[in-house]
């Protein structure tokens, strides 16, 4: 009968080896019933707590991804406006440039009209003057050399000014029309280099917009891959969860402390805060967004209030579980019926300890894998954890 307890046992131990996953206070019972077995179960303890601490930082480094991803996003959008403007700026100050190069056309026809007349009629005056000077009516230099004074020269030129002075007043006023129409054009022109200038930033921001757009994109691609990678090897780390479930069932049928009797009486609830900030159910994990199982219920208790033990029994947990749960106790309370404490901020109690229902086994605390001060607190029926409110009155 014994060695046959004993092969069961170590079927159960190698199974364990096959899986390598199961929850440490299984480990703490086979510990408290096997003696023999506690040195494997220790280096499988150490083992499935190593698995943990894994699964625990891909959950970290998949909410970091996230983050990272959903901050890539926002810059790609705002890129993405940006990108928006700088294109409609671009075309504005194209349509600009294209109108001054219409003004300008304009005004350089303008400009050789001007240039042309000016020419001509300066071309006619000086052919004028060769006639006067060939028919011998007047010279110009004959006029000045034979004044007999400076008075003399004055009324001479005045005279000769009398003549010309028409085409003077008319190339005067060519030379002005020209001047004022090459101003324009001038200033057209700087207008135009202003505008090509402005032109040639915005293709250079927008072309240096467009590459970080396409950095921001192929982050989020990379990010989603990697993110998509964690997701997978969680998958993975919760389905050997899963198995090591299964073993733990096997497990606690064969290590004797099931076929106990049970202590008797209701359970009491665990602490005086009643509000249930989460059932127990399949829920939305907040960290990966995946659907998950919650095995218990979450109380709202706050930072350092009391835990009690819901009924009479032997406590065999009361320690560190990088599982998660931080901090936590279990009671075994006979025929099959287990609680356990999670979170816990201060553990009250000892392995091994007797415990009456009521007593003060720990303090509400935020230890493991939680993001707030609550306690987490199941019932196990045979190591299966199972809704705890079907254990308490309504009201
Ligand atoms: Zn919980």
């Amino acid at each position: 009968m014994k060695s046959k307890t004993t092969r069961v046992v170590a079927i159960a131990v190698a199974a364990l080896l096959v899986f390598s996953l199961v929850f440490a206070f299984v480990a703490e019972i086979v510990m408290y019933s096997q003696s023999s077995a506690a040195q494997t179960v220790s280096s499988l303890n150490s083992k499935l707590s190593k698995l943990d601490a894994e699964k625990t930082k891909i959950q970290k480094e998949l909410k970091s991804i996230e983050k990272k991803k959903s901050s890539t996003m926002t810059k790609k959008a705002a890129l993405d406006r940006q990108i928006d403007v700088t294109e409609h700026e671009v075309e504005t100050i194209n349509e600009l440039i294209k109108a001054l190069d219409t003004e300008v056309a304009t005004v350089t026809e303008e400009l050789n009209t001007a240039l042309a007349k000016e020419q001509k009629e300066n071309d006619d005056f000086l052919a004028r003057v060769r006639i006067m000077e060939e028919e011998g009516s007047v010279s110009m230099l004959g006029i000045i050399l034979s004044a007999d004074n400076f008075s003399d020269m004055l009324t001479r030129t005045e005279l000769i000014g009398d003549i010309v002075e028409g085409d003077r007043a008319l190339m005067r006023t060519l030379a002005e029309t020209r001047s004022s129409i090459e101003q324009k054009k001038k200033s057209i022109d700087d207008a135009r280099a202003q505008q090509a200038q402005a032109k040639k930033n915005l293709v250079a921001k927008k072309s240096s917009l467009e590459t970080q757009y396409k950095e921001a994109n192929s982050l989020i691609k990379s990010l989603n891959m990697e993110a998509h990678e964690y997701e997978k090897a969680l998958n993975e780390a919760e389905k050997a969860q899963e198995q090591a479930r299964a073993e733990l069932k096997k497990l606690l049928s064969s290590s004797g402390s099931n076929s106990s009797t049970y202590v008797g009486g209701d359970f009491r609830w665990p602490t005086k805060a009643t509000y249930i900030t989460s059932y127990y159910g399949s829920r939305k994990d907040p960290i990966t967004k995946k659907s998950s199982f919650h095995t218990g219920i979450d109380i709202g208790a706050s930072q350092g209030s009391e835990i009690y033990a819901a009924n009479s029994g032997k406590v065999i947990v009361a320690g560190w579980s990088s599982k998660g749960y931080g901090n936590y106790v279990v009671v075994d309370h006979g025929g099959g019926k287990s609680t356990l404490y999670a979170h816990m901020s201060k553990i009250k109690t000892s392995k091994g300890a007797t415990v009456s229902k009521g007593d003060v086994i720990g303090l509400v605390g935020s230890t493991g894998w939680s993001t707030g001060p609550h306690l987490h607190f199941e019932i196990l029926i045979n190591g299966n954890h199972t809704n705890p409110m079907n254990y308490f009155k309504k009201g």
